[in-house]
């Protein structure tokens, strides 16, 4: 561990000390209170020392053992964060449920669902949430559960909410696993989205950088994870241009990305006939169990598709009417899938957006 590093360290230490206790709540929020997420026993530990002044003195020299204690434990670095609160969805499969809602301060980004597979060997992280406040509390999350090193990051798309918490990964030994147009896709949209949050998350998007896929995946690859081996794959424009999904056949669980959406308003930013053709092919994936971008941490497969499936028929069906009996973009777009808007949770927030790309889509069907 670098000086510099030890240097940060201590000044975080400090600063969670004497700041009130906080905690990722189970819906991703944070909270000031005591927590059940306090698993790590030294953590209370430290935390009842900071309930009396004058224990400060005591409580700074047990960061310097506690810095020490992690020079020595490298899975171990991260126990300095909250762990993020996980369920483990089937043996050795552990998930992190989003809010549903936009990314603020006060959710602190975590409004995907984020997760990690233990294997015998190794451990693979499946999207890193939307600051590094919460990788952090991932990769907490990960050393609270096992000893085994996190070997590889998997990103299942571009979109910040899923992978601003990739620099927290950031260490020797970890690959970066993501679709092969995920680094364009981040060379051109990176900048842009620290902007856009910038007025929501504030001092949160402090330290979020680009941290680009080291290996791309073209069509299909599998990660070995000792005794467990995760199948992964490309697919064409869908969600975006860059989705990729994580099958893990041992537990028959698929880590789907934003192709599956449950209770979130499913938002496009690829193809909606790309992403209706790509519904047909996933259900084809012989899972037992989703975990959804958003929605539930895992939900029955494949009927987990349909209200997605529902949606997309509707809005295209309606776009279509629109565009055969000539009514403009602008009016199409008020009135296309408003059938659907009891079914979903944001819809107001993306409905319109989707009809607006989707109607582009169809004009030249
Ligand atoms: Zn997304």
């Amino acid at each position: 561990m670098s000086k510099w590093n030890l240097t940060r360290q201590t000044a975080r230490i400090i600063r969670y000390l004497r700041e009130p206790a906080r905690a990722f709540s189970i819906d991703g929020t944070y909270e000031t209170k005591e927590s059940p997420y306090y698993s790590n026993p030294a953590r209370v530990a430290v935390h009842n020392f900071r309930i009396t002044s004058r224990f400060r003195a005591v409580s700074q020299i047990l960061c310097v053992f506690f810095i020490l204690l992690n020079s020595f434990s490298p899975s171990r670095a991260a126990s300095n964060t909250y762990p993020l609160h996980v369920e483990e969805v089937a043996p050795g499969v552990f998930v992190h449920r989003g809010v549903t809602a936009l990314m603020t301060a006060g959710n602190g980004g975590a409004i995907a669902n984020v997760g990690f597979v233990v294997g015998n060997e190794a451990v693979a992280v499946i999207d890193t949430g939307g600051s590094v406040r919460e990788g952090e509390a991932l990769l907490a999350a990960v050393a609270a559960k096992t000893d085994l090193p996190v070997r590889y990051v998997i990103n299942t798309h571009v979109h910040p909410d899923h992978l601003f918490g990739n620099a927290a990964f950031l260490r020797r030994n970890v690959a970066f696993v993501g679709h092969v147009r995920l680094k364009e896709a981040m060379e051109a949209r990176f900048s842009h989205y620290l902007t856009a949050n910038r007025a929501e998350m504030g001092a949160l998007l402090d330290g979020v950088a680009p941290v680009p896929p080291t290996v791309p995946v073209s069509d299909r690859m599998e990660i070995d994870l000792g005794g467990r081996t995760l199948i992964l794959n490309a697919w064409p424009v869908a969600h975006t241009d860059n989705d990729l999904t994580v099958f893990d056949p041992a537990s028959g669980t698929l880590f789907a990305g934003d192709l599956v959406f449950l209770e979130h308003l499913p938002s496009l930013d690829g193809s909606l006939r790309g992403w209706q053709r790509a519904l047909r092919e996933l259900a084809a994936i012989p899972a037992v169990r989703v975990v959804p971008g958003h929605g539930p941490v895992s939900a029955p497969w494949p009927a987990a598709l349909e209200p997605q499936r529902r949606y997309f028929d509707v809005l295209a069906e309606d776009l279509k009417a629109a565009i055969d009996s000539g009514v403009p973009i602008s009016r199409a777009v008020t009135t296309a899938g408003q059938s659907e808007a009891g079914a979903w949770l944001l819809f107001d927030q993306f409905n319109r957006r989707n009809a607006t790309a989707a109607y582009a889509e169809l004009e030249w069907e």
